[in-house]
């Protein structure tokens, strides 16, 4: 297959942080032309079966998905999961235990936020939540928008919710040599996401592909929602340059929040390998 696919291989639904459904997912993929794509929920694989049903029941191909995260040198981080067994029992296991911190750390930024006046953000976040394992920022976000505290969720994470604002309440993740290992053990690939997101160092972002190559990593973003033309260049040349394959996804999460919709990125630059090549045979 070449680099001329429209696959979309990262987005949210209910059973994480996004609003839509996999069945309501797979269907606006479709009518945007998806061929193949992938359900990546946050630390989550319980929408998988649904989710390739769904694709199939659209005419898409699929691979399993997830999206991990992990702590590297002070900051979270998300490692991508594609085409692994999504009845493997150490990735289900692992998964659960990195979900089970997000309960107290909810109810650390509830406290957090009533201390600068905004009271039942807890319950107001719950309200959004489908799986009660995945309270995330996002869900406070809603919640905080919903009140009239500020006007989008971006400008919730830009005043709440981000590293040292009042919302804010610091966690350890996963590792990256246990997410990775969780993914390729289960026979699928790590991919890591949307790296310019990050505010890593030169130095930081080398060791994180050097390490996550070492670890058994194969893969990076470099066409996602949250880079912009010229990071597809940049993280194009770090593909080339630490020998990894490439991945395309929109980080697709809601119809009212998300500015790039399902199917709607550019393709993959030449030159690289694209994951669904290294995957064919993981391709449900
Ligand atoms: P959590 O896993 O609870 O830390 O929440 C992380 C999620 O918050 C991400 O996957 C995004 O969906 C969302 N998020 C993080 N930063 C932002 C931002 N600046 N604007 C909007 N959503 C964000
Ligand atoms: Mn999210
Ligand atoms: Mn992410
Ligand atoms: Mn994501």
């Amino acid at each position: 297959m070449s680099s001329i696919l429209n696959a979309d291989l990262h987005c949210h639904s209910v059973v994480s942080d996004g609003t839509l459904t996999p069945e309501e997912l797979a269907a606006r993929a479709a009518v945007n032309g998806v061929e193949l794509w992938a359900l990546t929920d946050h630390d989550e694989i319980g929408g998988q079966h649904r989710a390739a049903a769904a694709a199939h029941a659209q005419g898409m191909k699929y691979l399993t998905g997830t999206e991990i995260s992990i702590t590297f040198a002070g900051q979270t981080v998300h490692i991508v999961g594609l085409g692994f067994d999504a009845d493997d029992e150490r990735m289900k296991q692992g998964l659960h235990q990195t979900r089970g911190g997000r309960g107290q750390r909810a109810m650390d930024m509830s406290d957090s936020l009533a201390a600068v006046g905004i009271r039942g953000a807890y319950e107001g976040a719950l309200k959004y939540v489908s799986n009660p394992e995945l309270i995330s920022r996002t869900h406070f976000a809603r919640f905080l928008v919903e009140t009239g505290v500020c006007r989008d969720t971006s400008e919730v994470f830009r005043k709440y919710l981000t590293e040292g604002k009042p919302g804010f309440i610091p966690h350890r993740w996963a590792t990256l040599r246990d997410a990775v290992s969780w993914i390729t053990d289960a026979g699928g690939m790590a991919v890591i996401a949307h790296p310019a997101r990050y505010s890593f160092s030169a130095n930081e972002e080398y060791a994180l592909f050097s390490e996550f190559k070492s670890h058994g990593g194969q893969a990076v973003e470099v066409v996602t929602g949250s880079h912009t033309a010229a990071e597809y260049v940049r993280y194009a040349d770090m593909a080339r340059e630490f020998g990894l394959a490439a991945s395309r996804g929109s980080d697709f999460h809601s119809p009212d929040e998300s500015h790039t919709d399902l199917g709607t990125l550019p393709y993959l630059p030449g030159g690289l390998t694209p994951v669904w090549e290294l995957l064919a045979n993981r391709i449900q």
